[in-house]
């Protein structure tokens, strides 16, 4: 990653962009190319316990006369029951926070990917529940940073609850027998609204509203990529099973409130979305799993 002066920052914007090694296009090479980090020749599988993707995003930026580029990077995380994501750019982001029990796993992600756990300046969730706040309290222990939910999912943060969790169907009220009630309390300390900005964090991110999976469902926005939480999921199974086909998560708390967040996510067009299960998600894919529901267009 080069370096940037700070001076030059606040005035660049995303214009130019390039990937470099998908989950199926040969993440290897990202590795290799990598600076500074992951193990060359380390290629991960889905028998590790912690599977690290590594995506490039390349933001040039113009202050000035003076034109630059900063590499930003998203990181999939692989746990047990659900992915949690790492948003690299001056700092990184950590966006969810796992199970409970998984502050370990999570820390040996950010190491393999290469990053230093002292340069993350966030803890960010999609939304309350015990697979992406679980290991919160831990992690905020250890990482001594502040933790960021929407106004609407904080009491499950405070309270370290689930709140109510509406099954969508049969397979969904089994699941629910399986999903923990209790996890370790924190007390967030940043509650977010509708939007948010993460380019104080250190990273060229912003943050939408997308209530339905429940009622502080929010999402992140990194140049052409999108980290939707679970507003829907990959595959069946918890994404074990085909897990780039889109489908609707397990539990939807509010219907018309999800159909809106994703109608306002595919408005926006990101080329890949990033589930809290499964993934990840090609545009098309998702537009067109829900454009045959009709939810999309007038
Ligand atoms: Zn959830
Ligand atoms: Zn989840």
């Amino acid at each position: 990653m080069p370096v940037i002066d700070d001076d030059v920052i606040p005035a660049r914007k995303p214009a130019a962009h390039a990937f470099i090694g998908f989950e199926d296009e040969g993440f290897e090479s990202a590795f290799g190319k990598m600076e500074g980090g992951g193990e060359s020749g380390d290629s991960p599988t889905d028998d590790d316990d912690v599977v690290v993707f590594v995506h490039y995003v390349d933001y040039s930026y113009t202050s000035g006369n003076v034109k630059g580029m900063q590499n930003m990077e998203l990181i999939k995380i692989k746990l047990s029951f659900s992915n949690a994501y790492l948003i690299k750019g001056k700092k990184s982001v950590l966006v969810d926070a796992g199970s409970p029990n998984e502050a370990d796993k999570i820390l040996g992600a950010v190491q393999k990917a290469g990053i230093n756990a002292r340069d993350i300046s966030l803890i960010l969730h999609t939304h309350g529940h015990f697979d992406h706040a679980g290991s919160t309290a831990e992690l905020k222990r250890r990482l001594k940073v502040p933790v960021a939910v929407h106004a609407n999912d904080a009491f499950m943060l405070r309270e370290g609850r689930n709140g109510e969790i509406k099954p969508r169907n049969l397979e969904a009220r089994l699941i629910m027998l399986l999903v923990p009630n209790s996890f370790e309390a924190t007390e967030p300390d940043i509650l977010v609204e509708e939007e948010m900005d993460l380019n104080d964090f250190g990273v060229e991110a912003r943050i939408i509203f997308t209530p339905g999976h429940t009622k502080g469902s929010i999402s992140v926005l990194c140049n052409n990529e999108a980290i939707v939480g679970d507003i829907m999921m990959g595959g069946w199974a918890g994404g074990a099973i085909l897990g780039s086909r889109p489908n609707y998560h397990y539990f939807i708390d509010n219907i018309e409130q999800l159909h809106a967040s994703i109608k306002k996510i595919l408005g926006i067009k990101p080329q890949r979305l990033y589930v809290g299960h499964g993934g990840h998600l090609k545009f098309e894919d998702v537009f067109e799993r829900f454009s045959a529901i009709n939810i999309i267009g007038n």
